[in-house]
């Protein structure tokens, strides 16, 4: 495993990849792709580094693709719905909006590349805004669309300083909750900024929000200015299936169908269409999912405090966290590399960025309470050693 592969680290590529070819592009020399949390075979290793959920999915999502695959996979024969409309149908109604307000793709990261070259590059009017300290694969697009950007510096809480843009910014994304510090912006902060700022194109990216932030969905009607991203990775524990939407106004909507359909016809497959519709429509699972994750969460909150970590208030299923040090006296196998490493020989895999101001913090995400126990036990053995 190569060093790097813990950072996340703009401008890094993976180690021991094939050198550069004659035949490449010019943008192909200039792209810096998102370095994902590792992905291991090992079934020993407790993983807690990329925010899946610890638990299966609703009942109903596998009843669904077994219908679907019939006895012997027939259906696969044929090309989904190119427009998934029975799956955007199921989270319109969910929020009670209309089918074109709503869109769907492979996954949000997918969602998340047609929004970039379409909405958030508006070369005329300026860059697009997000916090420096926010989800990593925002550069990445950048680079890919050629979309000039500017980050937002976090204040000394962590937290999004939405005042700080003027009226004439173009446009502004941010995870809410953030990524990785698991904090959350009210709605009603977000709902002053998109009334004050009507010219600012702003995406809420919600790929956490089921974990205990309000969602800003029920403002799109009002705000033909807001676009939201929702993701079935984490709360519908569908990461393996890949759909993610948006909801917003259905001319907004429009320039994500005009990028998907010169893109790919069909970016959700079949088994994937009907995986995700049964998500939606099984509320009552995702209560008692998000119930059991909110406990796990507080219970590996106040556990970190007991062993001396500062824990950021997370609304999320992952929380974020330092070992306080005694200023003068910080030892370095205490600091965030050195710990993530240790947890790592220790069979317990969480995320780590080295980057400035988060450097020290470690990821861990909310598994099951076997797992969040077992990260608690592993830190207070390094810890004592
Ligand atoms: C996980 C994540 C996504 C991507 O979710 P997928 O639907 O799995 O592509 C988007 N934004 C943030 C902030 C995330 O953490």
């Amino acid at each position: 495993m190569n060093a790097s592969d813990n950072t996340g680290l703009d401008g890094q590529t993976k180690g021991g990849a094939p050198a550069p070819s004659k035949f490449w592009s010019p943008l192909v020399h200039s792209l810096a792709p998102y370095i994902p949390g590792e992905q291991v075979s090992d079934g020993r290793l407790i993983k807690l580094n990329t925010n899946e959920n610890p638990y299966p999915p609703s009942a109903s999502v596998f009843a669904a693709i077994q219908e679907t695959l019939g006895s012997d996979g027939e259906r696969l024969r044929l090309y989904p719905d190119p427009a998934s409309l029975g799956l955007r149908q199921a989270a319109a109604d969910l929020h009670g909006l209309s089918v074109n307000q709503v869109f769907a793709g492979n996954g949000s990261d997918e969602v998340l590349a047609f929004v970039f070259q379409t909405l958030l590059n508006q070369p005329a009017k300026g860059p697009v805004h997000f916090p420096d300290i926010s989800y990593s694969f925002y550069p990445s697009y950048c680079r890919l669309y050629g979309v000039a950007h500017q980050t937002l510096a976090l204040n000394d809480a962590f937290e999004i300083p939405l005042d700080a843009l003027d009226e004439e910014t173009a446009a502004v994304i941010f995870p809410n909750p953030n990524a990785p510090t698991g904090k959350a912006l009210a709605r009603t902060q977000i709902e002053s900024f998109l009334s004050s700022h009507p010219e600012t194109m702003v995406v809420v990216d919600e790929a956490y929000v089921d974990f205990g932030a309000e969602s800003c969905v029920p403002l799109v009607n009002a705000h033909p200015n807001l676009l939201v991203t929702q993701s079935l990775s984490k709360s519908r524990a569908l990461a393996g299936i890949r759909v993610g939407l948006a909801f917003g106004h259905a001319s907004l909507i429009e320039a994500l169908v005009r990028a998907k359909d010169s893109f790919n016809s069909y970016p959700v497959d079949r088994l994937a269409q009907v995986a995700a519709r049964a998500a939606l429509e099984d509320e009552a699972w995702l209560r008692h999912n998000v119930e059991k994750i909110t406990a796990s969460r507080d219970w590996l909150t106040s556990s970190l405090q007991q062993l001396g970590f500062q824990v950021l208030p997370s609304k999320a299923n992952f929380v974020f966290a330092r070992y306080l040090q005694t200023e003068g006296g910080a030892r370095e196998d205490r600091k965030g590399a050195a710990l993530y490493q240790a947890l790592k020989e220790n069979g317990v895999l969480v995320r780590q960025f080295n980057r400035p101001r988060i450097e020290d913090f470690l990821r861990i995400t909310v598994g099951s309470p076997s797992e969040v126990q077992a990260v608690v036990e592993t830190l207070g053995r390094i810890l004592k050693a």
